[in-house]
């Protein structure tokens, strides 16, 4: 179990997460490698005021926003710059299978469509720098974006950052992470063949999971704190009628049990609070996902479900600073919106840049018209 995957500064697009476990590609899918370009060659893009990169579009993330918004703005010849994250390629690099993203009628692996969207973003010039974000300073423009060492400056920025992995809080579930504890199907389910293992959630999420494992697992035990799935109707009747998944209704996971390992867990029943044991060997947590916006919180407004707001299509509350995908959608946070979300972005920053030139060039026009009046 040791092998695990339990990288505690894993990032999701580009930005630093503190406390998540999941963020390493299926080590089952056949994947295309992604290229990791590491910034030492930051030449290629103009220094800034700092003597660091340059960038006119600065993308921060490199999931299906983030990698869209470099399509667009590479294709507009705007040089685009991608803080890409130390593992790059946000939630679809654990994700098993897409079976929704339109083009891919069999379906393709997450990694393999992450891998696919990047090379895309590359043909068409992206740079990608693949640092988690440690601060960034949105006072005034160019915008600053501290990464890897390097103090980036950029005409505008893309906000693309994602959500990451939510976890149950309990004490023993995160000193037994990488123990038998994971959020990550995909990243761990290998290490559980032949083993008991119970996943917690009763979201399109958890379904996934639970069915992605029954792969490899004698049996998967879905626990769910209520009495009916959140997730679609086709995922519920998979995983219903799938003979290796039993579901434990109405109940929560209250400790997890186990020294070095994990051995069981201790499980309150949420109409009675009647507790009781259950040995497994494993346990997933599919709950949710929290948006990563920690770094940006001092200058983007937040809105109450801690989601990044737009003022206007996708411009933040800062002129210049755009967001994109997961980090600013709590209602859809598909593939293929936040795909979407990253091409309105990239137009937008393209035409708010072409209004910033516009204005540039007229303004001595102006000043001289007053200075001759
Ligand atoms: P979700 O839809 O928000 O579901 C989270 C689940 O976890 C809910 O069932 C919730 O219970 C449960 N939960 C939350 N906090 C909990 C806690 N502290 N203890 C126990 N249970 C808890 O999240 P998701 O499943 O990650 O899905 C997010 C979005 O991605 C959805 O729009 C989903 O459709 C989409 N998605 C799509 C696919 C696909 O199409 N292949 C795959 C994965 C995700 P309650 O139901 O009681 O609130």
């Amino acid at each position: 179990m040791g092998a695990m995957n339990d990288d505690k500064n894993a990032g999701f697009g580009g930005l630093q997460i503190i406390d998540d476990g999941n963020a390493q590609a299926a080590p089952l899918a056949p994947v295309a490698p992604i290229a990791m370009e590491q910034p030492a060659d930051a030449t290629p893009v103009a220094a800034g005021p700092s003597g660091g990169a340059h960038a006119k579009v600065l993308i921060i993330g490199s999931g299906p926003a983030g990698l869209t918004a470099a399509i667009y703005a590479a294709r507009a010849d705007l040089e685009p710059l991608v803080i890409a994250g130390f593992v790059p390629g946000g939630q679809l690099m654990i994700t098993s299978e897409v079976e929704n993203y339109p083009g891919f009628a069999d379906g393709i692996d997450g990694p393999a469509l992450m891998a696919a969207m990047r090379a895309q973003a590359e043909r068409f010039g992206a740079r990608m720098h693949d640092f988690d974000v440690d601060s960034v300073d949105f006072s005034e423009r160019p915008f600053k974006v501290s990464a890897g060492g390097t103090q980036y400056t950029a005409d505008s920025v893309v906000v693309a950052t994602g959500a990451s992995a939510i976890w149950l809080d309990l004490e023993n579930e995160t000193r037994l992470r990488g123990r038998g504890v994971s959020a990550c199907a995909t990243c761990d389910g290998f290490f559980f063949r032949d083993k008991k293992i119970a996943v917690v959630g009763g979201g399109d999420s958890a379904l996934e999971e639970a069915l992605f494992l029954t792969k490899f697992a004698s049996e998967v035990v879905l626990i769910h704190r209520r009495d009916e799935f959140r997730g679609s109707r086709i995922m519920q009747n998979r995983a219903k009628s799938h003979e290796k998944i039993s579901i434990v209704w109405n109940t929560q996971v209250t400790d997890v049990l186990g020294e070095d390992k994990i051995e069981g867990l201790e499980l309150t029943d949420s109409q009675t609070g009647e507790k009781r044991q259950m040995d497994i060997e494993g346990l997933f947590i599919a709950i949710g996902h929290k948006p990563n916006t920690e770094v940006f919180k001092e200058y983007l407004d937040i809105d109450d479900k801690g989601y990044l707001e737009v003022t206007e299509h996708t411009l933040s509350n800062v002129e210049g600073v755009f967001v994109a995908g997961d980090v600013h959608d709590h209602r859809y946070r598909q593939a293929v919106t936040a795909a979407g979300d990253g091409c309105r972005a990239a137009i937008d920053a393209e035409r708010w840049l072409a209004e910033q030139e516009e204005g540039a060039e007229s303004a001595p026009a102006t000043t001289e018209a007053v200075s001759l009046a």
